[in-house]
């Protein structure tokens, strides 16, 4: 028995705005499929994993671009447009392919 657990983390933030599933959800959206409730089939499932290149992307490129000339070889360059590692996650669902939300890696995932 543990002595002290973490609290959960409270879901309601504000009394002027009613929750939902998907804006909770949306905090939490990782690079992973996420079980959500599609907001246009109302479908309950899995989201399908699109990754496309990202403000991280870029970021680790250039970082890969300037070490280069000093540690590692030039040749690491494709590595951020290439490994899922380094992209930004865009969901969608598997029913309807409907847009549902993308996790970025730097910045607010909307
Ligand atoms: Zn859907």
């Amino acid at each position: 028995m543990a002595p002290h657990r973490s609290q959960p983390i409270p879901i309601h933030r504000s009394a002027s705005h009613t929750p939902s599933m998907l804006v909770n959800a949306k905090k939490y959206l990782s690079d992973r499929p996420q079980l959500l409730d599609c907001p246009r089939c109302k479908q309950h499932g899995e989201t399908e994993l699109r990754f496309v290149n990202g403000f991280f992307t870029y970021v680790a490129f250039l970082v890969i671009l300037v070490s280069g000339i000093f540690v590692l070889p030039l040749f690491f360059l494709w590595v951020p447009f290439c490994v899922d590692t380094f992209k930004d996650v865009e969901h969608h669902c598997s029913a309807c392919k409907a847009w549902i939300g993308t996790y970025r890696r730097l910045g607010k995932s909307t």
